[in-house]
């Protein structure tokens, strides 16, 4: 099954597979072992895009000053300080390298652990209820609404109709959000809305969670003192586009 070869697979897998592709080649990983995680995590093989976690956040507490940089830049929360020592909750941590890159003192490292799928099955929830969510956010389904994962609305919205109730729990069920975490975070924040969810930033984090105005929001007579920026054009495209069966 799984080939170690030092921790060269454990950091190659963690992250996007589209495992329809060449695997083997670009990962170092036979296709047939993709396919058998998610055989256990799903109870079925699939070919298809796929988050995979294999890496952890671990924290020499030597060297930890207790700084909270890393909780503070966490998209998950995985991580938190208390007593002047930084704690993972290894459940949550979707081996990012956020907390890596940040740490001023250098003191996290990422091991390798046993390889996760972080995916929910859109096929899994109601459909109406899923496509409805998707239209409230303004979203068709297969649009794709996060550029690190590929995620689909529909796989976020899967997640919402499943119990998500943040970004941060929509990362750990999809992978969304924990690559740049930016370009998905309001996709997620509008599919969060309209499923009824006032998501509250974290108190003192860095992430920029608030919702920011989409052209489904702006009044009508910005439209019409800036004709040039073509608005309306825009507006009705973005809308029969959400239709498309
Ligand atoms: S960023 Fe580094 S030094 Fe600061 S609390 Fe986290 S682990 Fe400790
Ligand atoms: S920032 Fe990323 S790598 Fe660090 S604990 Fe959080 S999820 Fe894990």
């Amino acid at each position: 099954m799984w080939k170690k070869n030092g921790d060269f697979w454990e950091k190659k897998l963690n992250g996007v597979i589209h495992c329809e592709s060449e695997v083997s080649e670009t990962h170092g990983i036979e296709i047939e072992s993709i396919l058998e995680l998610h055989q256990k995590t799903f109870g079925r093989k699939e070919v298809c895009q796929m988050r995979i976690i294999s890496l952890l956040a671990k924290v020499d507490e030597d060297l930890c000053i207790g700084c909270k940089t890393c909780e503070f830049v966490c998209p998950t929360y995985a991580i938190e300080v208390k007593d002047k020592m930084s704690k993972v909750d290894a459940s949550r941590c979707t081996g990012c390298w956020n907390c890596e890159n940040r740490c001023p003192e250098h003191c996290i490292s990422m091991i390798g652990r046993e390889p996760f799928i972080a995916r929910v099955d859109p096929r899994e929830v109601d459909q109406d209820k899923l496509k409805a969510l998707c239209k409230k956010a303004k979203l068709h389904p297969k649009q794709s609404v996060c550029g690190c994962t590929g995620t689909k609305a529909e796989e976020v919205a899967a997640a919402i109709l499943k119990g998500a109730k943040s970004v941060g729990d929509i990362g750990l069920m999809t992978g969304a959000s924990t690559g740049c975490g930016e370009i998905c975070l309001q996709n997620c924040l509008r599919l969060l809305e309209a499923g009824g969810i006032k998501y509250k930033p974290h108190k003192k984090g860095y992430q920029n969670y608030f919702k920011i105005k989409t052209i489904f929001e702006i009044p009508e007579e910005v439209f019409k003192k800036y004709p040039k920026y073509h608005f309306e054009e825009d507006k009705k495209l973005l809308e029969k586009m959400i239709e498309i069966e």
